[in-house]
């Protein structure tokens, strides 16, 4: 990137966190900032337009190196509001049924699948073989089997999947990491992780198990899993996790409320982690060390994210998480770049195949091994 380039890429992300710019220059900074990127654009069209999908959109606005040009939806008039919201081609819009059409249309090169968790799989397979690149939510799917399946159609279709961990892109995670890689802290010894939400309305998809695959591990627990691995920096090879319920009728069969989990790393670092969706303001990730420690809280919410470590406080200027990562995953996807914590469809099957084994644990109540 030349410097005047790199000049106008770190005033627009800046701006991002500065209100005091009115909204018409920071479009002015933003146009400019377009005009100075010369490169490869990845074009985008989200899948399932919801809360998160409408979240993604917003932050596509200031991304440099990515656009959203399509919308694939089930509901004819979010399709309307989106092509006056975002500026999308009536040529680029989609609905579950006609969505296979999208092979024959060369100004889209991604679908990023933003549904509920059952959807995802399908939704991927789908995208492959239209030969589009798959960028999809987590979890990546509702099994390891799933995934695999997931794995083994973007192959075929030689077609990239890449799966949504914004968090793999955020400064002062990546600060952590560095710091531990380059022996700052010195030996990991212990990672906690406390994730967790009180949920409310009882009949959305995240409480349906046909739907969610689970209840609060699926959703928000896999943020402990995740961070368990890119914190500690190595791969679990056993879990052991205990499940408590105390509201039976809203948390039905194989929609868990609350579970504790303990995963154990090869150099004898523990996981101790908690997911659940009956307490609020649970966000937090710690990691102790020899030589030092680091603490973040919140660790893994839309930001700004807050991280100290025993040096002090991390003072990285907040990014979009949304913005940088679709930023990213267009150089991943058309240039081939290696991130320092994967994002691809592998990163995601260790997730899952951790959760099947904690799903497994909590009816045995013994330990199980982990092969990843
Ligand atoms: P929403 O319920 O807000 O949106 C899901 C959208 O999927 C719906 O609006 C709908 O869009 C589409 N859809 C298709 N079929 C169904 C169905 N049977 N039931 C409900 N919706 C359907 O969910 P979220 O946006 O909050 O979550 C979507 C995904 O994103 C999940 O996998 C979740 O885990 C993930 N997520 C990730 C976050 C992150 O930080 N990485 C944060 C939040 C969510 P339409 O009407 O257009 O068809």
């Amino acid at each position: 990137m030349n410097s005047r380039r790199h000049f106008l890429h770190k005033l627009s992300a800046s701006l991002i966190a500065l209100p005091a710019f009115s909204g018409r220059e920071l479009n002015e900074i933003q146009l400019l900032n377009e005009k100075a990127y010369e490169g490869p654009v990845l074009r985008v069209a989200i899948l399932g337009l919801g809360s998160y999908g409408t979240r993604v959109a917003d932050a596509m606005k200031t991304c440099t190196r990515a656009k959203l040009v399509g919308a694939v939806s089930g509901t004819p008039s979010k399709i309307k509001d989106w092509q006056t919201k975002y500026g999308i081609p009536e040529k680029n819009c989609y609905n579950y049924e006609n969505f296979d059409q999208i092979k024959n249309n060369p100004d889209i090169d991604a679908v990023y699948i933003i549904t509920p968790n059952s959807l995802h799989a399908p939704f991927a397979i789908r995208t492959a073989k239209a030969g589009k690149h798959v960028i999809c939510e987590k979890p990546m799917a509702l099994n390891a089997k799933e995934g695999m399946t997931m794995i083994a159609a973007c192959k075929a279709a030689n077609v990239k999947l890449l799966v949504g961990y914004r968090v793999h892109f955020e400064p002062k995670t990546l600060e952590i990491i560095r710091m531990r890689n380059e022996g700052e802290l010195g030996k990991v010894m212990f990672f906690q992780g406390l994730c967790g939400f009180r949920i409310g309305d009882p009949s959305q998809w995240r409480l349906n198990k046909a739907l969610a695959g689970g209840g609060s591990m699926m959703d928000i627990g896999i943020y402990a899993i995740n961070g368990s691995r890119y914190l500690v920096g190595e791969e679990p090879v056993w879990v052991t996790a205990q499940e408590t319920k105390t509201d039976p009728v809203k948390f039905k069969e194989g929609v868990d409320e609350t579970i504790t989990f303990q995963l154990g790393f090869p150099s004898g670092v523990i996981a101790s982690c908690l997911s659940t969706y009956s307490m609020n303001n649970l966000d937090r990730f710690y990691l102790n060390c020899e030589k030092g420690w680091a603490e973040m809280q919140p660790s893994t919410g839309y930001g700004p994210i807050k991280a100290r470590t025993n040096k002090g406080e991390l003072t990285h200027t907040h990014v979009t998480h949304q913005t940088v990562q679709m930023d990213e995953m267009s150089d991943i996807i058309l240039g081939g770049k290696q991130p320092l914590v994967p994002v691809d469809g592998e990163e995601g099957l260790k997730d899952l195949k951790i959760i099947d084994a904690i799903f497994m644990a909590v009816k045995t109540g013994k330990k199980e091994s982990l092969s990843l």
